[in-house]
């Protein structure tokens, strides 16, 4: 089951961006900066009382700058409307209910099933409490006074919060079955893959297995495989409002690639690449996805190519570009194909397959030991005058593979040797299609 979305809504200044660091900073700190990525700051995870949750951040949505206050109020309302499991309604003790906030909660009233929190922020001291009372005329059920900046009633809030989620179920684990998420921008060809891959030639076990707000779930058997299509282009948000289109193409390609073993990210060879392409494989990449680039509309995008690269291979000059444009994943194999015309669907699937096996592919420790000892031995390396010794190197994890490097001082390890090994890793055991993490420890 995915996490449930936590959303917070509010007028300005009530202090959402507060909260939302609260409930998540710790988490965005750890989150290493890979470059080249664009991060927009919509949603991150949290936890409490072992449950986890994405929290989303609705007043983080780069709106229009001319937006009327109204308008930005029915965003929020219609984003947490649509995408969330529990809805945290902020307001501010210190300047009572305001039009704004008797608007939100008129467009809030339509929700159903919802869970709806009134949270009272800047609750700093219990004569602040007693101002929050106010709130009840809102008519929205409790309200909870908090102080997001000192913590001050978080804690109980976040109790009932997590208390009204969905019992948690057990995820489709399956070790046979390959979870393929198809990503994307808008437009670039999701659904029309979806339907290439599903055409007659394949088994559907299942159709619409499982459909949840997100993405809609199907299984099917691929050459002896059973795989799991998780597509999110089926589902169409309206979008009334400008920009919001993009952002929900955001928000679900996050879960989605959440539950994936390994994230396709499909783009437009007619359009070339784009930011927002840039933007899903830098998501895939960070959570540590097994990654395919899928270029869709070759039938036509491989004209444009050649008409500016005249005599020259089009797919390689296509590729050649991506590595340049996407070093962080140099790792993700490209796949060209066309679901208009239904070419390279199962060569891209075989990549995917292939890709999802690297990604929990298990090295012995025998043999990793004996390539990481052959690879220093043959290009030792020595900073500050001291020698960097490995003396040991173990699987630490697989999806994706990690391996813990236990050697004499971490401090010794520079990026491009660890590059170096990495390289080397991937030379012996081609682990196309997955990241691989290389992590230092000081030896006991
Ligand atoms: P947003 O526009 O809703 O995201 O609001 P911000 O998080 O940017 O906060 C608006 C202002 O309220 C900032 O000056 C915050 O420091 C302040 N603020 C946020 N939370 C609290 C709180 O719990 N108590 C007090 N006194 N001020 C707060
Ligand atoms: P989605 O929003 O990513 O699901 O994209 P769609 O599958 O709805 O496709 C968007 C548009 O691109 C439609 O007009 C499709 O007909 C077109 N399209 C999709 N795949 C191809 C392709 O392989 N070649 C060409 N020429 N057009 C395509």
């Amino acid at each position: 089951m995915p996490k449930p979305i936590v959303a917070i809504v509010g007028r300005p200044n009530v202090g959402k961006s507060t909260l939302f660091n609260r409930l998540t900073g710790k988490r965005i700190a750890i989150v290493e900066d890979t470059p080249g990525i664009t991060r927009d700051r919509l949603y991150a995870e949290g936890e409490w009382n072992g449950r986890n949750y994405t929290l989303i951040d609705t007043g983080g949505i780069s709106m229009d700058e001319d937006d009327p206050m109204q308008a930005q109020v029915r965003i929020q309302a219609e984003i947490a409307m649509e995408e969330a499991d529990v809805i945290l309604m902020l307001c501010d003790a210190s300047q009572g209910i305001t039009p704004n906030d008797i608007e939100l909660a008129d467009e809030l009233r339509g929700v159903v099933d919802v869970p709806l929190f009134v949270v009272v922020n800047k609750s700093d001291n219990p004569n602040r409490d007693q101002d929050a009372m106010e709130f009840y005329s809102l008519g929205l059920g409790e309200i909870y006074p908090v102080s997001a900046i000192s913590s001050r009633g978080v804690g109980d809030l976040l109790d009932e919060v997590v208390a009204s989620f969905p019992p948690e179920t057990e995820e489709d684990n399956e070790d046979e079955t390959v979870r393929i998420a198809l990503v994307g921008r808008p437009n670039v060809g999701k659904s029309s893959m979806v339907n290439a891959i599903l055409g007659e030639e394949r088994t559907i076990v299942s159709p619409v297995a499982g459909t949840t707000r997100d993405a809609i779930d199907t299984y099917f058997e691929f050459e002896g495989k059973r795989i799991l299509l998780i597509d999110t282009a089926g589902i169409r948000r309206s979008g009334k409002i400008q920009g919001t289109v993009e952002y929900y193409s955001v928000l679900r390609a996050q879960r989605a690639i959440e539950r994936c073993d390994v994230a396709v990210t499909v783009i437009d060879s007619i359009e070339g690449l784009r930011d927002g392409d840039k933007r899903v494989l830098g998501m895939a990449h960070e959570a540590g996805k097994a990654s395919v680039i899928c270029v869709n509309k070759w039938d036509e995008g491989r004209k444009g190519v050649l008409e500016e690269n005249a005599g020259k291979n089009p797919m390689r000059i296509l590729t050649q570009t991506l590595r340049d444009e996407l070093p962080f994943c140099s790792y993700a194999p490209v796949a060209f194909c066309s679901a208009l015309k239904g070419t390279g669907i199962g060569a891209f699937l075989e990549t995917a397959i292939h890709a999802a096996e690297n990604h929990s592919m298990r090295i012995p420790t025998g043999e990793l030991n004996r390539l990481i000892r052959d690879a220093v031995d043959s290009r030792p390396y020595t900073t500050k005058g001291r020698n960097l010794k490995v003396k040991y190197a173990t699987m630490a994890a697989v999806q994706p593979p990690t391996i813990v490097l236990f050697v004499n001082d971490p401090e010794l390890m520079h990026f491009s040797y660890q590059r170096y090994l990495e390289n080397q890793l991937r030379k012996t055991y081609g682990l196309e299609g997955t990241p691989l993490k290389i992590i230092c420890r000081k030896a006991a």
